[in-house]
């Protein structure tokens, strides 16, 4: 195999071949000139002159978007979008405590009004989209002060030919006034969270005459201000099934894109993606921390795929990763899903207003306070439902990610050797990718075919690896962080 890159001629060249796996090492090597201008574009930055370390591999280029992808994203629709926020705003308020039964106000009626959207959206899905309504009844517990029914409402669209793996795609149906427990004032949670329901409803009936390879479920979840109970209760229900959940979305805040402050970045969405996972042990963080795995957890995995699927000339949108779990003194529903070992991440708006959420409807001194329809950008949440669409799409159209990667740490070598087992979806070859450790996003790929064990002609010291794997389409799978083995 001949792979291009500055690198040391010579000794570790001659391993290629020699493996069961694939090798792959510096067959050609290039003068190590022209320092000053790294072609990948990566930045100098202050005390660094160089692209170091120099290694194998092609620069790791965003996917490109396919034909069926494109036409999704054209048949996201703002005023559909918009017209579903103003209808969940003019249930009054959707309050987890507000009535159940009434057919007009509160989050009963919302909660039968979104079934039904649903319902319709599966009659275009010749049987492969189902409507449910799991719901269970939390007794008194923090901001639950008598037994309540929490019912989230999921369109799931059985995947065509690997049904057993499973993608999310969430929004929050509940609402919420000042007061948390205040279940009778008008709370419209138009951004917080119609927007972010919207998106996962119009993604529902998109792709409901469609035929991805894997399932997606798209929910809306309620009791998210009283404490994430919906997306608890349907992140356990999944682990309780033993289902293999490799990505959930909650889209929350995701309605406009002002700040209290007049800025304004409506080509942007924040994609907040957790470091240190919170299923590990204390062990295994330790030994993550040892191995310099800290930035590689699967929620950070996932951030970084998004990046490369959600095209910005495709969506309108720039993805902005933040290596963060959420907001300061915020809360969301990826976290429960978190706790459970699911990879997920939370999209939000880049600046929030605060005056336009959490709030009593009211004016005062002259302002209007209150998550109001009137404050909602619907182009702007139909570019997030973009790029919701492109990473769900993408993601379920790719082979599943491949398991048990293994880096071998059994000698000292100045080269590293990766060995995986296939995942579900029918993987037709992997990529190695790889990038200094202080750098964010991978940067290079080398193409091992198919195998489950490659040696790659660079240090593991120096670098990140991680494995993915590569469909038929050419879909690529999110990366997997290898662990000693
Ligand atoms: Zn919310």
């Amino acid at each position: 195999m001949s792979i291009s890159g500055p690198t040391q001629p010579t000794r570790r060249g001659v391993l290629a071949g020699t493996m069961a796996g694939t090798t792959v090492g510096a067959a050609a090597a290039l003068a190590p000139s022209a320092q000053a201008a790294p072609a990948d574009g990566r930045s100098p930055g202050p005390g660094r002159d160089d692209d170091w370390p120099a290694g194998p591999g092609r620069r790791l280029r965003p996917q490109p978007v396919d034909r069926e992808l494109r036409a999704i994203l054209r048949e996201v629709d703002p005023r559909r979008i918009e017209r579903t926020v103003r209808r969940l705003a003019a249930f009054g308020t959707r309050h987890t405590l507000s009535s159940q039964n009434d057919p007009q106000r509160g989050i009963g009626a919302a909660r039968d009004w979104i079934a039904e959207q649903m319902r319709g959206y599966a009659r275009a899905s010749g049987g492969r989209m189902t409507v449910t309504l799991p719901s269970y009844v939390q007794e008194p517990a923090p901001r639950i002060p008598v037994p309540t029914r929490i019912s989230n409402v999921v369109a799931r669209l059985e995947g065509s030919t690997d049904p057993g793996r499973v993608y999310v795609v969430s929004g929050h149906y509940d609402s919420r006034a000042t007061d948390v427990m205040d279940a009778e004032s008008d709370a419209p949670g138009a951004d917080d969270d119609a927007s972010g329901v919207a998106i996962a409803m119009e993604l529902a009936r998109i792709m409901a005459t469609r035929r991805p390879a894997a399932t997606i479920l798209f929910a809306a979840v309620a009791g998210e201000e009283q404490g994430l109970y919906g997306a608890a209760f349907l992140a356990r229900s999944l682990k309780a099934e033993g289902v293999d959940v490799q990505a959930m979305f909650t889209d929350d805040i995701v309605g406009a894109s002002r700040a209290d402050d007049g800025t304004r970045d409506p080509r942007s969405v924040r994609l907040f993606v957790q470091g240190l996972p919170s299923s590990e042990s204390a062990e295994e963080i330790e030994q993550r921390g040892t191995l310099g795995g800290e930035n590689d957890s699967p929620a950070r995995q996932l951030g970084r795929f998004v990046t490369e699927v959600a095209d910005p000339a495709a969506t309108g949108m720039q993805v902005r990763l933040v290596y963060r779990l959420d907001r300061y003194l915020r809360g969301g529903d990826h976290r429960p899903f978190l706790e459970e070992g699911y990879p997920a991440a939370r999209f939000t708006e880049p600046n929030e207003d605060y005056a336009h959420q959490h709030q009593d409807v009211r004016v005062e001194d002259g302002q209007q306070y209150g998550d109001l329809p009137e404050f909602c950008d619907f182009e702007y949440i139909a570019r997030v439902a973009r790029v919701n669409a492109a990473a769900v799409w993408s993601l379920a159209q790719a082979p599943g990610t491949p398991v048990d990667v293994t880096v071998d740490t059994t000698q000292l070598t100045n080269d590293t050797t990766l060995t995986w087992s296939p995942g579900t979806g029918g993987a037709t070859s992997y990529e190695v990718v790889w990038r200094p450790t202080e750098e964010p996003l991978w940067e290079k790929v080398i193409d091992v075919g198919d195998t489950t064990t490659a040696t790659v002609d660079l240090s593991k010291d120096n670098v990140v690896f991680g494995v993915r794997s590569v469909g038929p389409g050419g879909h690529r799978s999110p990366a997997v962080f290898p662990v000693p083995g």
